[in-house]
């Protein structure tokens, strides 16, 4: 095995570009399916860097906990029976604190660390990958010439174009706050993400004035009643949202910034002391020398069939870089499922409905939103007949009980009663999501999720209240004034 590493020329089973979230699952898996894997990666592994991702949550959590404390004081909780003689909450937010906590979080989850990638015997290589043949790529002095390919560089944020003078500008990268030296106090977010909520939410309760532009409507494609009660939290926790606002102009201004931006055809002008780009990444699919690998793309990422093969039978793609819907989730299950196809590795994610795992959507906001297949306006494109079905966090005993009853589950089927799709917004909505995401992923019907009864209190009672809703008995007006969209939402 040594002598295949020791010259320039490597000939692995398997070469996988990329150590992110969908690199590194693909080099796991082959190397425990016993194939000889070189891993190339052109940041140093195990830097000790937070990603994106896990620098968010650090924020989300401390905004969580912040919010607690601050309710734990207010007047509403002596509801819960505690006479509270807390100090006020004040924000302070230790910016020292909370990054030593994302580096250590990142050192203790390092699935990227060199002695893990070493013990599997997972050869690493530091350097950028280019592709010089269409079984070829070189990479810090190397060729490598492997029997396959997995290529997941993954996502960079999109360049800004049409805002002007938008080049004299430094916004700042969603993890970048964890350099700063002070709190931002008026921070503006450029980009209604799912990301983008939740930073703006973190943000405003660890004390920042926060503004959130959009220029089209904020979770494009998710059903409007699902996320009307996260827009409605993140108002009232004092989140300025600005849906159908196109920035025109961003400049320096005093130790800050001017945004000029139009919405619904008047100006909007504002000021801040920190702007922050939460717009949907681009593939990256530049740089690697896709054409001379024979790989098809284009600005929308790179092309594959359904069993993630390329242009190229060699070269398979996974994660962000195919573009659409990303996720850590998504992309490890990919790099799971392409070495499974590469070394005939079966039975592997057989499912009697799709053939493919059901990737879920979340929103990390308080209240939280989570989906699964399609949305209703999906399901009504591509069904004839569909049925939909709700239950209240209002009517859950464990909602209620935690004081966390907003939102609610809706479950989408067809006229057969089979699961189309889910969509839960309220309080634990990405762990409550895993059972529904099993339920489609083995084609089961409404009828299915009848048939276990769960603990009582919990917040799974109400998926299978949902479950047993008749919504043709309550008729479509009274759901309309049970679940309402805000005229200023719709
Ligand atoms: C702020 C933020 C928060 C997020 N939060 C979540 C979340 O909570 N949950 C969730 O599921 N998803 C989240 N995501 C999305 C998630 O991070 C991505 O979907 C996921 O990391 C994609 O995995 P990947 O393997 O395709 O790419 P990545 O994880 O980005 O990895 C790509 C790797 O390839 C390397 N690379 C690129 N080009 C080359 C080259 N030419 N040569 C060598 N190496 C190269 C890069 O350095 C990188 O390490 C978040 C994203 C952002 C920006």
């Amino acid at each position: 095995l040594t002598g295949i590493f020791m010259a320039e020329i490597l000939r692995p089973d398997l070469c996988v570009l990329g150590a992110g979230a969908g690199g590194i699952a693909a080099a796991y898996a082959a190397a425990a399916a016993g194939a000889r894997v070189v891993l190339v990666e052109r940041r140093r592994l195990d830097d000790g860097h937070p990603s994106p991702a896990l620098a968010m949550h650090v924020l989300i959590e401390a905004s969580r906990m912040a919010a607690a404390w601050q309710s734990t004081t207010s007047p509403g909780k002596a509801s819960f029976g505690l006479a509270s003689d807390l100090a006020p909450f004040k924000s302070v937010v230790d910016i020292a604190a909370l990054r030593t906590r994302a580096q250590t979080l990142a050192s203790r989850l390092a699935l990227d660390s060199p002695i893990r990638l070493d013990a599997l015997r997972i050869r690493t290589i530091q350097g950028t990958v280019r592709f010089t043949g269409k079984t070829r790529c070189e990479a810090a002095g190397f060729t490598i010439e492997p029997k396959w390919f997995v290529i997941a560089p993954g996502a960079a944020p999109a360049p800004i174009t049409g805002i002007k003078r938008f080049e004299f500008v430094r916004p700042l990268e969603p993890q970048a706050f964890l350099d700063l030296e002070a709190w931002p106090k008026r921070l503006v977010l450029l980009g209604g993400s799912g990301h983008g909520l939740a930073l703006a939410q973190a943000f405003r309760r660890l004390g920042s004035e926060v503004h959130l532009l959009e220029p089209g409507i904020f979770l494009p494609g998710e059903d409007r009643e699902l996320v009307t009660p996260i827009l409605t939290r993140l108002q009232r926790e004092g989140v300025e949202l600005h849906e159908n606002t196109a920035v025109e102009r961003v400049e320096p201004h005093l130790s800050g910034l001017r945004i000029g931006a139009v919405q619904a055809g008047c100006d909007l002008q504002l000021e801040a002391s920190h702007l922050m780009l939460t717009t949907p990444p681009m593939p990256l699919v530049e740089g690697l020398g896709l054409s001379e690998a024979g790989v098809d793309y284009d600005k929308n990422g790179i092309k594959v069939r359904a069993d993630l093969r390329t242009s190229n039978p060699n070269i398979y793609a996974i994660g962000d870089v195919l573009g659409g819907t990303q996720s850590l989730g998504s992309a490890r299950s990919q790099g799971r499922r392409v070495v499974a196809h590469i070394f005939k590795i079966k039975p592997f994610f057989k499912t009697r409905h799709s053939g493919a795992p059901q990737t879920t959507r979340s929103v990390f906001t308080d209240p939280e939103f989570a989906a699964v297949g399609l949305s209703e306006s999906e399901a009504q494109k591509s069904h004839r007949d569909i049925r939909v079905l709700r239950a209240r966090f209002h009517d859950n005993f464990a909602a209620e009980l935690a004081g966390e009853s907003d939102g609610h589950v809706k479950l989408i089927t067809d006229a057969r009663d089979r699961l189309l799709g889910v969509g839960i917004v309220g309080p634990q909505a990405r762990e409550m999501i895993a059972l529904y995401a099993l339920a489609l992923s083995q084609g089961l019907r409404a009828g299915d999720l009848r048939g276990f009864v769960p603990a009582t209190p919990s917040l799974s009672e109400a998926g299978s209240l949902a479950a047993l809703a008749l919504p043709g008995q309550l008729g479509k007006a009274l759901w309309r004034r049970i679940f309402p969209v805000p005229r200023r939402f719709r």
